[in-house]
C-alpha cells in the first residue's frame, strides 16, 4: 500500500489526515496532501496550502519511537 503522510498547519495546529480526506469540502478519504486541488485551504484557519512549505509540515507517522524510559531494575 501507499504510504500517505499526514500534514500539520503550524498556523492553528489542524492536522490533515490524508486516510479521512474532508468530506464536508469534497475531499474524498485517501486523498494525498499532494493531491489536494490548488484552492484548499486549512478549514480551520483558512490558510491556502500553496503556502504549505511554510504552513503546513509533514507530520513522519512511520517508525514512531515511543519514548521509553529505560528504568532498569537493579536488585537491591
Ligand atoms: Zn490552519
Amino acid at each position: 500500500m501507499e504510504e500517505m503522510d499526514s500534514f500539520q498547519c503550524l498556523v492553528c495546529g489542524f492536522i490533515y489526515d490524508p486516510k479521512r480526506g474532508d468530506p464536508r469540502r469534497g475531499i474524498e478519504p485517501l486523498t494525498a496532501f499532494e493531491d489536494l486541488p490548488d484552492d484548499y485551504t486549512c478549514p480551520v484557519c483558512g490558510v491556502s496550502i500553496l503556502t504549505q512549505n511554510s504552513a503546513f509540515v509533514r507530520i513522519e507517522t512511520s517508525g514512531q519511537t515511543c519514548g521509553t524510559d529505560r528504568a532498569s531494575r537493579n536488585g537491591a
